[in-house]
C-alpha cells in the first residue's frame, strides 16, 4: 500500500480516488452524465458525481422547489421555496464544489429531452411512467441506465446495461396497476403521490447510484450489481436479487 511521506506535495484533487485500483479518472472526467430528477435523489447524486470527477453533467427536471423538499436536498434553501426551478439550483450550487464542472439544468419532462449521446442515465425519479420512458429510450439506445429509488427507509438501485433485465422485466403487475390509475385518475403522467422520504435513505441509494456509474465508465460492468439490490434502513438489510430478461419485454429487440 502507497504511503504518504513528509514533504508529499497535493496536487491531485483526485489522488486518493486514483488509489481504488479500478477507477479511471480520466474517463469519469470525459464522460457525459444524464440525471433525471433534480429531487431528493438528484441532490445527492449530483453532489456525488461532482466530487467524483464527472465533470459534463445535464440535470433534468420540471418542478420548482417547496418546503418538504428541505429536509434532504442539500443544495435547496428556505429562500428558494416558491421561487427555483430544481434543476437550475442544483446545477447552480453543485457548479461550486469543483472547478470546470459543467452542469447543464434542463427544466422539463424526462421524456420531452433527446438522450441520444449521453454516456450514461442515472434515474432520480418519482414517478413510473417517467422511469418507464427513460428505461425505454436508454434500451433503445443502448445506454446504461442506474435506476435508484426510495420509499420511507427502504430503497433499491437496479442496474441496467444492455442485454440486461430492464425495468419493464421486472415489473409486477402492480407497477402496471398504479400506472393505470394514475393516468385515468389524473390524465397527468407527472402527478406524485407524497411517500415517505428520509435523507439517510436517500443518500444511501444515491451513493449507490454513483458508485455503480463509476464501475461502468471505468469499463468495470462486471463489478456492478446483478441485478437489482434492495435496502432496508429499519433493519440495516441489504440483499441483491437477480433477474431475467421478460421474453415478452419490448426492448431487447434489438439485442437479439
Ligand atoms: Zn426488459
Amino acid at each position: 500500500m502507497d504511503t504518504v511521506s513528509a514533504g508529499f506535495e497535493d496536487k491531485d484533487r483526485y489522488d486518493r480516488q486514483r488509489r481504488i485500483t479500478w477507477v479511471d479518472q480520466d474517463a469519469i472526467r470525459s464522460s457525459n452524465v444524464l440525471v433525471a430528477g433534480a429531487g431528493a435523489l438528484g441532490n445527492e447524486v449530483v453532489k456525488n458525481l461532482v466530487l467524483a470527477g464527472f465533470k459534463r453533467i445535464t440535470v433534468v427536471d420540471m418542478d420548482d422547489i417547496v418546503l418538504s423538499n428541505l429536509n434532504r436536498c442539500m443544495f435547496f434553501t428556505d429562500s428558494d421555496v416558491k421561487k427555483g426551478m430544481k434543476s437550475e439550483i442544483v446545477a447552480e450550487r453543485a457548479s461550486l464544489l469543483a472547478p470546470d464542472v459543467e452542469i447543464v439544468p434542463i427544466v422539463g419532462r424526462i421524456q420531452d429531452v433527446d438522450i441520444e449521446g449521453f454516456d450514461i442515465a442515472l434515474g432520480c425519479l418519482d414517478n413510473i411512467l417517467a422511469r418507464m420512458d427513460l428505461n425505454a429510450t436508454t434500451c433503445y439506445y443502448g445506454i446504461p441506465y442506474i435506476d435508484g429509488a426510495t420509499d420511507g427507509m427502504r430503497g433499491k438501485v437496479h442496474v441496467i446495461l444492455p442485454g440486461r433485465p430492464c425495468l419493464q422485466c421486472v415489473s409486477n403487475r402492480t407497477h402496471v396497476k398504479t400506472m393505470e390509475t394514475r393516468h385515468t385518475c389524473t390524465g397527468n403522467s407527472s402527478f406524485t403521490p407524497h411517500l415517505a422520504s428520509d435523507v439517510t435513505t436517500t443518500a444511501i441509494v444515491a451513493a449507490m447510484q454513483v458508485r455503480e456509474t463509476m464501475k461502468i465508465i471505468s469499463g468495470h460492468p462486471e463489478l456492478c450489481i446483478t441485478n437489482v439490490t434492495y435496502y432496508d434502513g429499519t433493519l440495516c438489510d441489504m440483499f441483491t436479487v437477480e433477474a431475467d430478461i421478460d421474453p415478452t419485454c419490448p426492448n431487447h429487440g434489438r439485442e437479439s
